[in-house]
């Protein structure tokens, strides 16, 4: 078995455990490998070890490795988009993680509509209210779905946070059942094409946490690929 074959291994292991320990079904949790700086021969060595589902952060870097690599893993958009570089991308992505404006959310709109699909997107938002992140503030997130609920090519599924770093992990818990309260929240207002069955949250560090806290998608790159220089 490769490196990435056993890390894999240990990751789903360690994911089916966390969410046995919070009494969900571990099938209720889809795993994300980002794959940042991470070269195409390994994303495919990956998938081979049974990935389905990949995450990049840059434009570039994802339609790169998508040509390279080929139609053979489900693309997502993690790291900050801006509106102008959407274009490159809306014929791969299968989720956005990261719709930080309505601006953003009505250019993907406008794009899918184009080629006549439906983008399916997440809202991410800022919990800890960090300067250096991206993201809706909790208290923006009602008024920003019911905006982005009029926008047609879009359907939002759920919401997306990436916690702050800290030394201790369990220090975030509440960042994530922050996050998880908000989605219920809105869930309750019952918004028109807003969905909240998607919950993205928990990296290496700390998504053995989230899932505690309810997280249906997880982002792993360092545990999978190792360390990035
Ligand atoms: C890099 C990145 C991850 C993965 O981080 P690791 O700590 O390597 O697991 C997850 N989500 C986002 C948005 C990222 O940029």
């Amino acid at each position: 078995m490769s490196e990435i074959e056993k890390n894999i291994e240990l990751v789903k292991k360690k994911i089916k455990e966390a969410a046995l320990r919070a009494g969900r079904n571990p099938a209720t949790v889809k795993l994300v490998a980002v794959t940042k700086t991470v070269r195409p021969d390994r994303i495919l060595e990956a998938v081979n070890a049974g990935i389905t589902d990949v995450g990049e952060n840059r434009v570039q870097e994802l339609v790169e490795k998508k040509n390279l690599t080929g139609d053979v893993c489900n693309w997502h958009m993690v790291g900050h988009l801006q509106r102008n570089k959407v274009k490159h991308i809306i014929d791969t992505v299968s989720l956005y993680h990261s719709v930080d404006s309505i601006e953003l959310a009505e250019e993907i709109g406008k794009r899918a509509e184009r080629l006549g699909k439906t983008a399916e997107i997440l809202m991410q938002v800022n919990v800890a209210g960090e300067k250096s992140k991206y993201g809706f503030r909790p208290e923006e997130v009602e008024d920003a779905a019911r905006n982005i609920s009029h926008i047609k090519g879009i359907k939002t599924r759920g919401l997306m946070t990436i916690a702050p770093y800290v030394d201790n992990p369990e220090q975030i818990r509440g960042v994530f059942r922050e996050l998880k309260r908000l989605s219920i929240d809105i869930c309750g207002k019952n918004i028109d094409n807003i969905y909240m069955d998607y919950l993205s949250m928990g990296m290496s560090g700390d998504f053995e946490i989230a899932i505690e806290e309810g997280a249906s998608i997880v982002r792993i790159g360092s545990l999978i690929f190792g360390k990035r220089l």
